[in-house]
């Protein structure tokens, strides 16, 4: 595998509302298309940090530097045997996950194209399509929060997912549960509450939820295992995972007993199967979550989600959930709740030039 070019463009689109969480928000998506060409093939990656560094401390901005500055630049000069070494190769280089991710995820559907199958099967998926979720942030008010689960019932998605902050949590599961019933209802907390909150999780414990995200800091795994102990619920970590270790710690500890994975997170595919395959031997459930991306990076989280492990649904919603536009066609759509997987080679979706050039910020061909 001879990599000949690489053409890097940070794009950035409006989103048709704000995306809030516990400790921050966006109104536009940023994103970085990675599109590497080798022996007459192109395959395309993401990396897709959320801007403002509220989520980890990666932005478009770091990662545009360590992509254009050091591993873009790097890879040229390899050669590789197998896909396997690239992404270890890749693994290796300084750097965070999320520019490593684009460059990945980017070798993965090369190797998929150049075997002519889809992605998700050379993901090892077993599904043709996927179960969605959808998932809402904070609002101002109540009603704006039912609204909005409201407005997207006609897509049948799978289960409910809203952000919830100390001093807006039982109030807002309470008023879902009262609006919509028994629906699968789950929140995330995005890290915003301490062992502190325990009378909060104790409430929460009778709206029979799917799971509790994230609840406590990243590195608060000892708390989480206490938590866990003290709750029906499950809880499911999501920002603590990392790296393997980070996983095994967990895990030894008692803090969780389901994960999301995000291929964003963990730097590309290799380690997220890898994850996949502890959260599997610790008898862990699991489930694909997003940042969510643009299309690129929904399209892979889709594929993903393909894999008989995965018992939850995912983040990806479909594309007009977030965005006015996306850089992909077709677009991702939900229908029934749930998202069919493409069977054409590769990720399975065209990306458009003309949007990319529409909403770039920044582009970049390095060869
Ligand atoms: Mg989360």
């Amino acid at each position: 595998m001879r990599i000949e070019q690489i053409t890097l463009t940070h794009v950035r689109l409006p989103l048709h509302e704000p995306f809030r969480i516990s400790n921050g928000e966006v109104s536009e998506k940023d994103g970085i298309v990675v599109a590497v060409s080798s022996d007459g093939l192109t395959g395309y990656g993401e990396s897709s940090p959320m801007a403002g560094s509220f989520y980890s401390s990666d932005t478009p901005e770091s990662c545009w530097r360590q992509l254009t500055e050091h591993l873009a630049p790097a890879i040229l000069q390899q050669t590789f045997s197998s896909l396997d070494s690239a992404c270890e190769w890749i693994g290796r280089q300084p750097g965070s996950n999320f520019a490593k991710v684009g460059l990945e995820t980017a070798m993965w559907d090369l190797e998929a194209q150049r075997q002519g199958i889809p992605l998700h099967k050379l993901l090892g998926g077993s599904r043709d399509a996927v179960a969605s979720g959808l998932a809402v942030g904070l609002y101002d008010t109540i009603p704006q929060l039912l609204h909005t689960i409201q407005r997207y019932t006609p897509a049948g998605y799978r289960r409910i997912k809203i952000k919830i902050a100390p001093g807006h949590d039982v109030d807002l599961v309470s008023a879902v549960r009262a609006e919509f019933g028994a629906i699968p209802l789950m929140t995330d907390a995005n890290a915003s509450y301490t062992i502190g909150h325990l009378d909060i999780f104790r409430k929460l414990d009778e709206f029979g939820l799917l799971m509790y995200e994230q609840p406590l800091a990243g590195p608060a795994l000892e708390d989480s295992a206490k938590l866990q102990k003290a709750v029906h619920t499950p809880v499911c970590l999501d920002e603590s995972l990392e790296t393997m270790a980070d996983v095994e710690r967990a895990a030894s500890l008692g803090s969780f007993r389901i994960a999301n994975i995000k291929i964003q997170r963990v730097g590309g595919f290799r380690n997220a199967l890898r994850v996949y395959e502890l959260c599997r031997k610790f008898g862990l459930s699991i489930w694909v979550g997003t940042m969510p991306e643009l299309g690129i990076g929904c399209a892979q989280g889709a594929a993903l989600a393909s894999l008989e492990g995965c018992d939850y649904p995912t983040d990806v919603e479909a594309s007009e959930r977030w965005f006015r536009d996306d850089i992909i066609e077709p677009w991702i759509e939900v229908g029934n709740g749930m998202i069919s997987l493409p069977s054409a080679p590769g990720l399975g979706y065209r990306v458009d030039d003309a949007r990319l050039a529409r909403y770039q910020v920044a582009a970049t061909v390095i060869s």
